[in-house]
């Protein structure tokens, strides 16, 4: 893998460019194996998107408090690293479409990328988006208050910075009820506590 940290490194076209550097975009970047030019392009820190977030850098050590499927992550991300590809982290994709003009047209698409405080426009031949999915917060009673959070960022700042929330959690999806339990099997702290706020119907509070 080459790391590109800033725009004057990257190539002018690729065969392929991956937006998203979580397990889908790992998975494409697959394909410099195949003998093809590659880039992958993540906005984040460091490989491993929403599931497998920070497995390069948690300062998680308890295996425990962040399970075995995370930390499958980082053979994934072993295996990303090791491959011949081009990868920018902290880079993000803002657009993607056909070349300005007729030439660049002929050489595919156009990825256009922020970088190190820098645009820039990158050819490719074949674009994969894997880009993921967003947690999507609802408004409920007590969302507002200070320490309540979603279960998604909880777990961000878990994975990320290696704290467990005081806090209640609320959560629409089963994520949230796995980090429910993470967070109160955390053996690194064990602070997670039960509480509810009052929902509607099917947006249940959890803790
Ligand atoms: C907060 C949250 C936590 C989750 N936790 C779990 C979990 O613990 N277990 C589970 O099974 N599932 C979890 N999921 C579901 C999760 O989305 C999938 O399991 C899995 O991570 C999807 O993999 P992916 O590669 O498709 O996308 P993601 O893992 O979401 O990866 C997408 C990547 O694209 C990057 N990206 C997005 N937009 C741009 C852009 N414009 N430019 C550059 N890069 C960009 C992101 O930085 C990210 O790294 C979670 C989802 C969310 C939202």
């Amino acid at each position: 893998m080459r790391e590109i940290e800033d725009v004057g490194a990257l190539a002018k076209t690729y065969d392929l460019a991956v937006s998203g550097a979580g397990p889908a975009g790992m998975a494409a970047e697959a394909a410099a194996g195949l003998g093809l030019s590659t880039l992958a392009l993540d906005e984040n820190a460091g490989p491993g998107g929403q599931i497998y977030r920070a497995v390069t850098s948690t300062p998680v050590r308890t295996r425990a408090t962040l399970g075995e499927d995370y930390w499958r992550g980082a053979e994934l991300a072993a295996s990303f690293g090791a491959s011949n590809g081009d990868y920018a982290r902290a880079a993000t994709v803002w657009s993607v479409g056909p070349g300005f003009d007729a030439e660049e047209r002929e050489n595919g698409l156009e990825v256009v990328v922020s970088l190190g405080g820098s645009a820039h426009l990158v050819g490719a031949k074949e674009v994969v988006l894997a880009m993921g999915a967003l947690e999507r917060p609802f408004p409920i009673p007590g969302w507002t208050l200070p320490g309540v959070m979603t279960a998604g960022a909880a777990q961000i700042a878990l994975k990320t910075s290696g704290l467990d929330p005081y806090a209640l959690t609320y959560h629409t999806m089963s994520t949230g009820l796995s980090l429910s339990r993470r967070l109160g099997q955390s053996a690194d702290s064990g602070r997670a506590r039960p509480g509810r706020l009052q929902g509607g119907e099917g947006h249940q509070g959890q803790a």
